[in-house]
């Protein structure tokens, strides 16, 4: 996993949220940058454990555009920098050589 600080375009994955985990795992696209501040779930309006004032994000996924801390997310790389990433090249030639 890359270090590289979450920015617009980004995939991330939600993992961390309040006590009831009503988008705990949810997955989207960062949109821009937004002050917040939360102290329930915009779902189901239980409070939290986790309450947030401060920067934050704003994720475009299935459900619709939500705000969330940054260290609520994780980045999800693009294929291509993940580790064990093989270009469809070199795919190709390893079923050359098997052949
Ligand atoms: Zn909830």
């Amino acid at each position: 996993m890359s270090d590289k600080p979450i920015s617009v375009g980004d995939l991330v994955m939600v993992v961390r949220y309040m006590d009831c985990g009503c988008n705990l795992g949810n997955i989207g696209t960062v949109i821009g940058f937004a002050r917040i501040h939360r102290d329930e779930c915009d779902d189901c309006s239980t409070g939290s454990c986790l309450p947030h004032s401060g920067d934050g994000v704003r994720v475009k996924d299935a459900g619709g555009i939500a705000r969330y801390p940054m260290e609520w997310l994780k980045r999800i790389p693009p294929y291509e920098q993940l580790k064990h990433f093989r270009s469809e090249e070199l795919l190709r030639r390893d079923v050359k050589e098997k052949a």
